[in-house]
């Protein structure tokens, strides 16, 4: 080591090698000395990198050195075009372009024509003999660079160039500066300033982008589309970026600059136009893009400039694409080798998946945004609001398109949820009642909009200032969360076979199973439809509710004893048992993990005021707990009345029973025992299933295991695993015990606030916190395994259906992730993508943008 300061270097020229790419240079001014390297016609130019933003943030000033660098690189790209900056006879021009290393469209500054002051824009009319040219480029210069560099506010009509200075005077007290380097540094030093402006910072965070990593710029020489017209400007694609389709899309202007383009300050026209209009110019653009694509070996958004004739590239990035096309150009670019399957596989963003599974509002459509919730359940649906699940239930058997509207749901409304084409809460978050189940049935669910204001009584509602009453026709967004007044326009889900060959291809590669959560045989039906290889979590709950089946419930927990229960459980064994024969006959040779009876028991019956009775009220009274979630619920409940659990596994026995007789194949049963905590606990319960399910049906295989949802069940895995056949973690509950967050307290309330605020950077019960719930999975794992190496693991909490929890689950060995029926396409392919990104770093990430 030498004992010399490093000289850090701050300017590339875009013909120069960097070591840094894409995080130094940034996504515009790699693809810039991409292109010059590959020969493509790009104006000439240089780069300063992100290094040199870092430095600027941190210190508050341009860093030592870089305006000597930035005064060399500009002498060298006088002598590249022949002309000198700041000049007035033939002045060189530049544009000052941010570009960060993760595209972020629109959100920070550009400023075009540095280097024009009063005398060069004459220069500049003579040397082009077009005055009218000259003074357009000298009005943008003092547009842009007043509103960026000053923060001028310019009339939007204004636009001959004596009005904006002497706007420009009035409000900044100075003149419009007239030195080319000074225009040029402070253009330079408001770019790096635009990386910190609100809109931006809500981008990232939107988008997940780190916030330290800054903006390159280039500053690059000006070419004009808009000298005459022989000169125009455009963007194309190399596919369709909506359906993926091969060919060239995309639209020009002719004498124009591309601001033009993209402010729709002018509309432009199909870019096919223009092989008649600039035929030289078209035919180089349309072998310039093949070879680009080819290249990048993916699909390309490429916007470019024709002056007088001759074409040059601004721009070349991946394009931003609908999931329909991603699948497309990935199952066409591997039929033409250009890439390979796992490539194909790789380009695929699994949550994308979503976009083709349920209804969508129609892109077309205009219309106004009331208020916003939580994207709890993806899909849009339109109908009659409607406050109250019985009218609900009524209406949408009906045949009416009704939307549910509460405050928020209980299991009590499931009947409503279920005929309702989507449902609207006032609160909850992403794991509340209303979002789990909506996910579940794969109906778009808004969940905790705070612009909602309800008066069941009146009938009547308020969304973000409007006044509706109920039966009025509102639309929701589950995907967004906006909730629209009024019904918008739909399209369709589009599952099609590109959908189907790149799941095929995920399958082939992925090591995780994947199953649902399914607690019917309808949502049974669709998880196998969406290639669903098991129930990973039945949740037996949802059966006791119905008109006929909540009564005898509720006698079960109002009994003074045990035969009175016993007398309630054997009336509600027929319902169980006939749920589990649809269930088994829908998974027919497949694993059903079916989970015995979990939440407290007060859920079942009605909140005190509305109790039917004194006996009614003082039983809610001595069920009522300070917290509910970690009370009497789970086997703690299977423990204090064992003949609840044993009438749900006699259930289990009898179904399983019968679906064999019926179909010659036995049912694959495992019978899962919630919230366990102690060896002892799941040992009892054990014994108790093993006893019914020999009286049931000795012949019958079976396997009992325990859900790992609280932090002592994973600590004291080795121990549990002595009587378990298997693990599923239930990371919903894990996630509240390990963090001391209900769920239902902390979304939508103070853990919004520690999002937004940057105390947590995901909410734990979406995205699982690997740090702290993942430790504790991975000590349950290898404890697990330590007793009985053949464990079989798996995650039926609402992580195993999101791609990066997915990922993890992969890492720790898991076999299988669980989740509703709608995610499984997205399990499968993130559980190939896992498979991928641990094999080979070699696999190609998307370029170019
Ligand atoms: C869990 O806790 O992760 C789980 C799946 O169970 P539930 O959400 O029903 O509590
Ligand atoms: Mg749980």
């Amino acid at each position: 080591m030498t004992r010399s300061a490093r000289v850090v270097r701050y300017v590339y020229d875009f013909d120069e090698t960097a070591a840094g790419g894409r995080e130094l240079l940034g996504g515009k001014g790699i693809g810039l000395a991409e292109m010059t390297q590959l020969g493509v016609p790009v104006p000439a130019g240089f780069t300063i990198t992100t290094d040199a933003c870092r430095a600027y943030l941190r210190e508050g000033g341009l860093p030592a050195g870089l305006e000597d660098e930035v005064a060399r690189h500009i002498e060298r790209l006088e002598a590249t075009t022949g002309k000198r900056f700041g000049d007035s006879a033939d002045p060189l021009l530049v544009s000052v372009r941010s570009g960060a290393a993760v595209s972020m469209p629109g959100m920070m500054d550009t400023i075009l024509n540095v280097g024009l002051n009063d005398l060069a824009v004459a220069g500049l009319a003579r040397t082009t003999g077009n005055d009218a040219f000259a003074q357009d480029c000298y009005r943008r210069l003092i547009q842009m660079y007043g509103e960026t560099v000053d923060r001028v506010e310019f009339e939007r009509a204004e636009t001959d160039v004596e009005p904006l200075k002497e706007t420009y005077r009035r409000q900044t007290g100075s003149d419009f500066p007239q030195d080319a380097r000074e225009q040029l540094r402070r253009a330079i030093i408001a770019v790096f300033e635009s990386w910190q402006t609100p809109r931006a910072q809500v981008y990232r965070r939107t988008y997940d982008i780190p916030d330290d990593i800054g903006t390159a710029v280039n500053v690059v020489q000006m070419v004009f589309g808009n000298k005459g017209d022989r000169s125009a400007t455009g963007v194309c694609f190399t596919r369709d970026p909506s359906t993926g389709e091969p060919g060239l899309y995309g639209e020009y202007l002719v004498n124009a600059q591309g601001e033009d383009v993209v402010s729709g300050v002018r509309t432009p026209q199909p870019i096919e136009e223009m092989r008649e209009r600039l035929p030289e110019a078209f035919e180089q653009l349309l072998e310039t893009m093949a070879r680009l694509e080819h290249h990048y070996r993916d699909m390309q958004d490429i916007e470019f400039t024709v002056e007088e004739g001759k074409l040059y590239l601004l721009q070349t990035r991946s394009a931003k694409r609908t999931a329909a096309a991603a699948l497309k150009a990935a199952v066409d670019m591997t039929a033409e080798e250009l890439i390979s399957r796992e490539e194909a596989i790789a380009r695929i963003d699994p949550s994308q998946l979503d976009q083709l599974l349920h209804p969508r509002l129609d892109p077309k459509a205009e219309f106004e945004v009331a208020a916003r919730g939580l994207n709890a359940s993806p899909g849009a649906a339109s109908g009659a609001v409607v406050l109250d699940a019985d009218t609900a239930a009524e209406r949408g058997k009906a045949g009416e398109p009704v939307i549910l509207v509460r405050w928020e749901t209980t299991p009590d409304d499931i009947h409503g949820l279920i005929q309702s084409k989507g449902v609207l809460t006032a609160h909850g978050g992403m794991t509340s009642h209303a979002a789990v189940v909506a996910r579940g049935m794969g109906k778009p669910c808004v969940a905790g909009c705070e612009g909602l204001e309800i008066d069941v009584d009146a009938r009547t509602l308020r969304i973000g200032g409007h006044d509706l009453r109920e039966g009025d026709r509102i639309t929701i967004d589950g995907g967004t969360g906006r909730v629209i007044v009024g019904a918008v326009a739909l399209v369709a889900p589009q599952i099609n076979e590109d959908f189907e060959t790149v799941l095929a291809w995920a399958d082939n590669v992925r090591r995780l199973k994947v199953r649902a959560n399914a607690d019917n045989a309808s949502d049974s039906a669709k998880a196998r439809e969406f290639g669903a290889e098991g129930i990973g979590l039945c949740r037996t709950e949802h059966m006791f509710f119905g008109d006929e089946r909540l009564p005898v419930m509720q006698e079960m927990i109002l009994a003074s004893d045990e035969r009175g229960r016993r007398d309630a459980l054997e009336r509600l064994l027929p319902f169980q048992q006939s749920d589990f024969e649809a269930i088994f006959e829908a998974m027919a040779g497949l694993p059903v993990t079916i989970r015995l009876l979990d939440p407290p028991l007060h859920e079942f019956l009605p909140p005190l005021a509305e109790a039917a009775d004194e006996r009614m009220r003082s039983r809610i009274r001595g069920l009522t707990e300070a917290n509910p979630m970690l009370g009497t619920r789970g086997c703690r409940l299977g423990i204090q009345w064992p003949e609840v659990y044993e009438m749900q596994v006699r259930a289990i026995a009898r179904a399983a029973k019968a679906v064999q007789e019926r179909t010659g194949d036995a049912p694959l049963v495992e019978i899962m025992h919630p919230l366990v905590g102690f060896r002892e606990e799941l040992r009892r319960l054990r014994e108790l299933t093993d006893e019914v399910m020999a009286q049931e049906a000795p012949e019958l295989e079976y396997l009992c295991g325990t859900m790992i949802e609280l932090p002592r069940a994973a600590l004291r895995a080795d121990e549990i695993a002595e009587v378990a056949d298997f693990f599923s973690f239930g990371t919903n509950d894990l996630t509240q015990t390990t963090l001391g967050m209900s769920r239902d307290d902390a979304e939508g309330k103070f853990l919004t606030f520690y999002l937004e605020d940057g105390v947590v950077d995901r909410n734990p019960f979406e995205v699982l916190d690997r740090d702290g719930v993942g430790d504790l999975m991975h000590i349950g794992v290898e404890r697990g395994r330590s007793t009985k190496p053949d464990l079989k693991l798996g995650i039926c909490g609402e992580h195993g259906g999101e791609p990066t929890s997915v990922e993890f689950c992969h890492e720790l060995g898991l076999d299988y992730v669980s989740c509703s029926p709608y995610r499984v396409p997205l399990a499968r392919l993130a559980a190939a993508q896992a498979v991928l990104k641990e094999g080979s770093r070699a696999v190609y990430v998307a370029a170019g943008g």
